[in-house]
């Protein structure tokens, strides 16, 4: 079962977790270690011959376009994360279409050759209140997939608790390709890449997905760059959940992805959902 790899390409200063502690306009000042960070993931995908879907923040192609023609000159699939990654709950639909906009615009500047056609919104924000109008804009923009679903409840920001665990049809020109969760006793369990693949022993990772591969399902994985840099500034005035959301087990990122991948096979979105 090919399972679908997506790096959502940001710094680790545009985190959601973070945004109370260093401002939007307060980016440029912050260390840029994207191009380092993506790279050793690069280098770690050539090593084991994988293939992955980046999903691009305009901000930082327009900082390291070099490093954006290198993610798809590698082979990877470019993907659009927004440009200053604004979370959909929180904008409205016309800050949404030039937000989008402005992304497509960043990343078509960095002179890479194909057009993206997946998406994935900051922080999960396709829910329900914000998918009315955010999928229409999608479709305006050209895209074909999104992948931005998280089908649980129990997260305060983000989740449509009800929502298909496959790819589906989410409009009449979208795919949706929904963050993986495994179902079992009737419940939903994460598990499929960031704060869940950090904070949980990696054989629950290895558990959930084989049991979901074994359903028939393919997974979607989601990692940041970031999250393999365990030597990132630490910021002081975070509360314990944000510290520990954040920082906790950097260390161990980049060796528990080398078993990922040496244990499921991996694919780009766009190939898995066969678009
Ligand atoms: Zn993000």
């Amino acid at each position: 079962m090919k399972n679908a790899l997506s790096i959502d390409l940001e710094d680790w200063f545009c985190v959601k977790n973070l945004a109370q502690a260093i401002k939007r306009d307060d980016w440029d000042k912050c260390d840029l270690r994207v191009r380092a960070n993506t790279t050793r993931i690069l280098d770690l995908l050539d090593r084991h011959n994988v293939r992955a879907t980046f999903f691009i923040l305009g901000w930082v192609a327009d900082r390291a376009p070099d490093l954006i023609r290198d993610v798809e000159a590698r082979g990877h699939e470019i993907g659009v994360h927004g440009y200053n990654h604004l979370l959909l709950t929180e904008i409205t639909p016309e800050e949404f279409d030039e937000d989008l906009g402005k992304a497509l615009e960043a990343i078509a500047r960095t002179g890479i050759k194909s057009r993206p056609i997946g998406f994935r919104a900051p922080s999960f924000s396709m829910v329900n209140a914000t998918k009315g109008w955010a999928l229409p804009i999608l479709e305006k923009h050209g895209f074909q997939y999104d992948s931005s679903v998280f089908p649980v409840g129990f997260h305060p920001d983000y989740g449509i608790a009800d929502a298909p665990l496959s790819p589906y049809k989410i409009t009449d020109k979208l795919y949706e390709f929904p963050m993986s969760v495994l179902e079992m006793f009737g419940r939903r369990f994460p598990f499929c890449g960031g704060g869940y693949f950090r904070l949980f022993p990696y054989t629950y990772t290895r558990y959930c997905m084989r049991k979901v591969n074994e359903q028939g399902r393919a997974v979607v994985f989601y990692l940041h760059p970031w999250e393999v840099d365990p030597d990132q500034p630490r910021i002081k005035n975070l509360s314990r959940s944000q510290k520990f959301r954040h920082y906790r087990n950097l260390d161990q990122t980049e060796r528990r992805l080398s078993r990922l991948v040496n244990d499921f096979q991996f694919t780009t979105v766009r190939e898995v959902l066969q678009i």
